[in-house]
C-alpha cells in the first residue's frame, strides 16, 4: 500500500487512567513523535484517554477524521483494567485467535524468568483476526497492526521499553516502506550565553532570507538555546549554506554545531587535551558528576566527586578552613575558591569545579557561587537562580560545566 496522500500525519493516542492522573507522565507519545520526525511523518496530535471503552472509541474516531496513522499505546496488559484490545475487536469486528508464535515466546518468556504463568498471561496469545501481529522480544503483549480504508492503526503495549522495540524493529520500516514522506532535514546549533529574544533579534536579517522550504526553530532550555534548522524536500547543500551563514552570525555563543549536550562538548575536548576533572558540589547535590558520568567513556577524564553539603563537611571532608567559611560565609566567592583547590588537590585532577549556593530565596538572596580550580588559575563566577530548585540546579550545571568549557578553549587559543 503506497498511498498518494501527499502529507502523511500520525496520530497518537495513550491510554490509561495513570496518565489522567499525572501518575505516570506520558513519555511515550513524546519519544514516538521523535522517532517519526526524522523520517517525515508529523505528529497531528497527542491525546492521553483513560482506560475507558467509548473513550478510547471517540478518541479514534476523531484521530481517523485528520491522521492516515493512528499509534495507541498502553491498555495490553493482562488486568482487568486494561481493555485496548478487546475495544478494537469490537471496532474493527474481529474474533480473536491463537497466536502459535506468540504463546510459545510468552512460554519461553516465563520459563526464562522462572516465574510462574497464569491464564491471564496465556491470554496475551490471543489477537484480534484481522491484525498484523508485531512480535514483542521484550515482553509479553504482541503488537498488532490493522489496515483499513487506506489507514493504519497501530496499537502497543504501554510499558516504554517494550513500545520503543516494537517501534523501532517493526513500525518505522513499515511505515517508510508504505507512505510517502517528505524528506526532512535537520541542522542544529547549540549555543548558551544569550536569551532566545536577543538571539532573534541578531537573526532577524538571516531569517528574513531563509527560503520557504527552511524553517527556524528556537528551543530554550534554562541557559541554553538550541536553533535547528529543518528543511523539506531540498538538496542537503543548500541547507548547509545557510547553516554556515547561522554559525557565523552566532559563532561568539555556540557551543557546538549538532544536536549534542553540554557535558558530551566538555568530554570530548577534556579527552583531546588529556585532561582531566573532579567536582566539590554543594547546592546541587551530585547533579554535575552526574551529567559528566551520563557520558560513555567519561572515565577516561573523570577523577570523582564529592558532595560536601553541610558546614561540617566542607571543613571535616574538603577541609575547606574554618576561618574562611566564618569570615565569608559558606556561600562566597573565597569559600568556593578553596572548595575547588581542595578538590583537585584531593582528586589529583587538571581542573576542578566547585558550587556552593542557595536555590531558593529565603532569608537570603538566591545567589551561588561557581569556582574553577586549575594549577594555575582561580576562576569564580556570581549567578542568580531565579527558577525553582529543580530548574536553578540544571541552570548552575551548565553555568560551571560551561565555565570549565569556555575556560579549556581560552587556554587552547593562547598557546596556539
Ligand atoms: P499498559 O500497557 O497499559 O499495561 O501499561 C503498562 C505500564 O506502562 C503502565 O503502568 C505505565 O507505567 C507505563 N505506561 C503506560 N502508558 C505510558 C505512557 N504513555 N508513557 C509512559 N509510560 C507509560
Ligand atoms: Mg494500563
Amino acid at each position: 500500500m503506497t498511498t498518494e496522500l501527499k502529507q502523511t500525519f500520525c496520530s497518537i493516542i495513550t491510554i490509561g487512567d495513570e496518565l489522567l492522573i499525572g501518575q505516570t507522565i506520558d513519555t511515550n507519545s513524546a519519544w514516538i513523535a521523535q522517532q517519526l520526525n526524522p523520517i517525515g511523518i508529523p505528529v497531528k496530535r497527542r491525546i492521553a484517554v483513560g482506560d475507558n471503552k467509548q473513550e478510547i472509541l471517540d478518541a479514534l474516531e476523531r484521530e481517523r477524521n485528520d491522521s492516515d496513522i493512528i499509534i495507541i499505546t498502553g491498555g495490553l496488559g493482562p488486568t482487568s483494567d486494561d481493555i485496548t484490545k478487546p475495544v478494537l475487536c469490537e471496532y474493527f469486528n474481529s474474533g480473536l485467535i491463537e497466536n502459535a508464535a506468540v504463546l510459545k515466546h510468552i512460554m519461553s518468556y516465563f520459563d526464562k524468568r522462572n516465574r510462574p504463568m497464569l491464564q491471564s498471561n496465556l491470554m496475551q496469545a490471543m489477537v484480534p483476526e484481522v491484525c498484523e501481529v508485531l512480535f514483542n522480544e521484550e515482553g509479553t503483549a504482541p503488537g498488532m497492526l490493522f489496515k483499513e480504508k487506506g489507514q493504519v492503526i497501530i496499537s502497543l503495549p504501554g510499558v516504554p521499553n517494550e513500545m520503543q522495540y516494537i517501534i523501532s524493529t517493526h513500525v518505522l520500516s513499515y511505515l517508510q516502506a508504505n507512505f510517502k514522506t517528505p524528506n526532512f532535514i535537520h541542522r542544529t546549533l547549540v549555543t548558551s550565553g544569550e536569551g532566545e529574544s536577543f538571539i532573534a533579534e541578531r537573526l532577524k536579517d538571516f531569517e528574513a532570507t531563509l527560503p520557504p522550504e527552511i524553517k527556524l526553530a528556537y528551543l530554550p532550555k534554562i541557559n541554553i538555546v538550541k536553533l535547528r534548522l529543518t528543511a523539506t524536500d531540498i538538496e542537503e547543500g543548500i541547507l548547509e549554506t545557510h547553516f554556515h551563514r547561522l554559525k557565523e552570525i552566532l559563532h561568539n555563543i555556540t557551543i557546538i554545531d549538532a544536536d549534542l549536550e553540554l557535558e558530551f562538548v566538555l568530554g570530548q575536548l577534556l579527552v583531546r587535551n588529556q585532561k582531566t576533572i573532579s567536582v566539590a558540589e554543594s547546592c546541587t547535590g551530585g547533579s554535575i558528576a552526574s551529567r559528566i558520568t551520563s557520558i560513555k567513556g567519561s572515565s577516561a577524564y573523570f577523577k570523582g566527586g564529592i558532595v560536601p553539603y553541610s558546614i561540617e563537611s566542607k571543613q571535616n571532608v574538603l577541609e575547606v578552613s574554618k576561618d574562611t567559611i566564618d569570615r565569608f560565609g559558606v556561600v562566597s566567592e573565597e569559600t568556593v575558591i578553596e572548595m575547588a583547590q581542595k578538590c583537585r588537590e584531593k582528586f589529583k585532577s587538571d581542573f576542578a569545579l566547585s558550587v556552593s549556593g542557595y536555590l531558593e530565596k529565603k532569608d537570603h538572596d538566591n545567589s551561588v557561587w561557581i569556582g574553577l580550580n586549575s594549577s594555575s588559575t582561580k576562576l569564580t563566577k556570581k549567578i542568580i537562580a531565579p527558577y525553582d530548585r529543580e530548574k536553578n540546579t540544571i541552570l548552575v550545571a551548565n553555568a560551571a560545566l560551561n565555565l570549565l568549557r569556555l575556560f579549556i578553549l581560552k587556554q587552547l587559543s593562547a598557546s596556539s
